[in-house]
């Protein structure tokens, strides 16, 4: 199954919110964790979503050093790969600040333009825009802007309000205000009368409630999955033709199944997941090596392959990690769901 098409990825949405279920959005670096994301999806006959944060970029580039080179060649990558898949899977990139819009989101859609005028798919098939460090009405002014030009190419926007507390990839929101980790009834009003809930131009909405990227002790974050219910009959209560936000849940690691499931509930359709893959993937890594250090070897002697051939827990991790993208499928609800037809 070639990646999703733009309107498979449109029906891959719609049919989460009429069924009730959310597609993993996992986070990859390299072509072992695309290729677990993409073995998970398969296992669990389940459709789901591969991205790429700017910093995955920017290391897939490797000595070009180039973010916007390193995610045209992983996406170039995906494209071949993922032809043989027999679920849906759709591209997306990460959270994109204001400093990297022109180094980096800028040239992809350039790229996608480029595409789409010799007749082939986008080159991701959503991008986000992370502008939630704006003062909000920059912030939605920028994604407007973006969520136009995506549109034209017909990929989706995903945009952000209120802040993803904890530190990801770089972005480091550890001292944000507690406040700003809960968006408002206000904020979600601003944007569907700004951009619409859908009908202005497709996009995702990462709407916080409490989320904080990372894993963190059972206590520490308190999430409120339900105040998306409270955004969500704001929104629909004021613009009676919308059927309300696609919304994105961040920070996804270390939520109990309950949060899942109502945060679900209230329209999440996406949910990222990348410390517990990233955990899943070292840890067998990390047995692997443990195992060569306690062996006794020799250089001089020669050493076994089988044991040194990166391969050896190449193949470990993308096994574990695979396994992990098959129990997030189960508990958003999308496995056994997948759209394509044998
Ligand atoms: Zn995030």
């Amino acid at each position: 199954m070639p990646l999703a098409t733009p309107d498979q990825y449109g029906e891959m949405i719609d049919a989460a919110r009429a069924g009730g279920f959310a597609y993993p959005a996992v986070n990859v670096s390299s072509s072992e964790t695309l290729n677990a994301a993409l073995r998970g999806f398969a296992e669990a006959r389940s459709d789901g979503i591969v991205q790429i944060t700017t910093s995955a970029a920017e290391y897939l580039a490797g000595p070009a050093e180039d973010m916007a080179a390193g995610a045209r060649a992983f996406a170039e990558f995906a494209h071949v790969l993922a032809a043989s898949s027999p679920v849906f899977v759709a591209l997306h990139t990460d959270h994109c600040t204001p400093e990297h819009v022109d180094g980096f989101l800028r040239p992809l859609l350039s790229e996608s333009r480029r595409r789409r005028e010799r007749g082939e798919q986008p080159l991701f098939n959503s991008h986000m825009f992370d502008g939630s460090e704006l003062p909000l009405a920059e912030n939605l002014r920028v994604s407007g802007e973006l969520l136009r030009e995506a549109n034209e190419l017909d990929i989706l926007l995903e945009l952000e309000i209120g802040t993803v507390g904890g530190e990801e990839d770089g972005i480091n929101h550890e001292r944000v205000a507690r406040e700003r980790l809960y968006s408002t009834r206000e904020d979600a009003l601003t944007v569907a009368a700004t951009l619409g809930a859908g009908e202005g131009g497709r996009h995702l909405l990462a709407a916080t409630f409490g989320n904080v990227h990372g894993r963190y002790s059972p206590g520490k974050v308190r999430l409120r999955p339900e105040l998306l219910g409270e955004l969500q009959d704001a929104v629909t209560k004021r613009f009676t033709a919308t059927r309300g936000f696609d919304f994105v849940f961040h920070g996804g690691s270390g939520s109990t199944v309950d949060e899942i499931r109502t945060a679900v509930a209230h329209g999440v359709v996406k949910m990222n997941v990348d410390t517990d893959m990233q955990y899943a993937f070292t840890r067998a890594v990390g047995d692997h090596l443990s195992a060569v250090s306690t062996a006794a070897d020799d250089l001089d002697e020669g050493v076994d392959k089988k044991v040194y051939d990166p391969r050896a827990w190449g193949r470990k991790a993308e096994a574990a990690m695979a396994e992990r993208v098959v129990e997030a499928c189960e508990t958003l609800g999308s496995a056994g769901r997948t759209l394509a037809q044998d």
